[in-house]
C-alpha cells in the first residue's frame, strides 16, 4: 500500500518536473529566462491559467489547444510530461528512496533537457553541458573523499570514482573527436562535449558501452530513416539524443550487463 503511495507521489512530482523540462527545452535555445515571464501561449501571449496549467490533464481537457487563441499547443509538452511522470515512478521503484535515487533522477533529467533541445534545435548547449561537467567531478571528488559510490559503478572498478570519473571523460571526449573532424556534418564539437560529459557520469569501463549503445543505436535509426527515404544523406541527424540515451541505459542496467557479460 506505502509502495503505491510513494509510486504516485513520483509520478506527480514527475510530471510536473516534466512540465519545468519544457519550459527550459523551449526557452534555454532561444537565450530565454526560464522563470520569467510565467506560462504563456506562444502565438497569443495568453497567459495560461493554474487550471489550464496542470501537467498532463490540461493538454487532455484542452484537447491540445490554446483556450484563448486555438491554436495548437505541442504535442511534446504532453509526452514529455507523461514520459518523465512514468521516468519517476520508475526510478523510485529501481532505487529505492536513497541518495543514489537523488543523483541518478539529476542526471536523468540533465540527458532528457539535452535529448530534447539537441532533437529540435540541433544544438547541445554549454550552459547545460558545462555545469554538468563541473557537477560530475564534484560528486565523484566527493564519494572518493568520503568513500560512497553508486551501485552502477560499484563491484566493475578498484579505483577511487573520481579517478574512473576522469578517466572516462576523457576517454568520451577521445573517441569522438576523431569522427567528429573526420565526418563533418551528424557530428559536431557539441557531440564531442556531450561525450566527455557523460564520460565523466558513467565512469570508465561504462562509457565505453554508452558509447558503443549510442554508436549501434544512431547508425541503425539514420539507416532505417534513409532507407524510408524520410531523411536524406544531406540531412543532418543529430547524435546528441542517441547519446544522452544511451546514457541513461547505462546508469540504469550497464552495470549489470557488464558483469553478465565479464563475470568474475
Ligand atoms: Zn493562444
Amino acid at each position: 500500500m506505502i509502495v503505491i503511495f510513494w509510486l504516485a507521489l513520483f509520478f506527480l512530482v514527475g510530471a510536473a518536473v516534466g512540465s519545468f523540462i519544457n519550459v527550459i527545452a523551449d526557452r534555454l535555445p532561444a537565450g530565454k529566462s526560464i522563470v520569467s515571464p510565467p506560462s504563456h501561449c506562444s502565438e497569443c501571449q495568453h497567459k495560461i491559467s493554474a487550471m489550464d496549467n496542470i501537467p498532463i490533464f490540461s493538454y487532455l481537457w484542452l484537447r491540445g489547444k490554446c483556450r484563448s487563441c486555438g491554436t495548437t499547443i505541442p504535442i511534446r509538452l504532453f509526452w514529455v510530461e507523461l514520459g518523465t511522470a512514468a521516468l519517476f515512478a520508475f526510478l523510485y521503484w529501481h532505487y529505492g528512496l536513497s541518495w543514489e535515487l537523488a543523483l541518478i533522477t539529476f542526471y536523468c533529467c540533465m540527458f532528457v533537457i539535452l535529448l530534447l533541445i539537441d532533437l529540435e534545435h540541433n544544438i547541445l548547449p554549454n550552459k547545460i553541458v558545462y555545469p554538468g561537467m563541473i557537477i560530475a567531478l564534484l560528486i565523484s571528488g566527493l564519494g572518493a573523499i568520503f568513500g560512497f559510490e553508486p551501485s552502477y559503478i560499484a563491484g566493475i572498478s578498484d579505483r577511487l570514482w573520481i579517478v574512473d570519473s576522469v578517466i572516462g571523460g576523457g576517454i568520451g571526449f577521445v573517441l569522438l573527436l576523431l569522427p567528429a573532424i573526420l565526418y563533418q556534418g551528424g557530428m559536431g564539437w557539441g557531440d564531442v562535449k556531450l561525450a566527455a560529459l557523460i564520460g565523466l557520469v558513467t565512469g570508465f569501463p561504462l562509457v565505453l558501452l554508452t558509447m558503443f549503445l549510442a554508436i549501434v543505436s544512431g547508425g541503425l535509426i539514420a539507416g532505417i530513416l534513409l532507407l524510408l527515404k524520410l531523411k536524406s544523406r544531406k540531412d543532418a541527424i543529430p547524435f546528441g539524443p542517441f547519446l544522452s540515451l544511451a546514457a541513461i541505459i547505462t546508469l540504469f542496467w550497464g552495470n549489470d550487463f557488464l558483469n553478465w557479460l565479464i563475470p568474475f
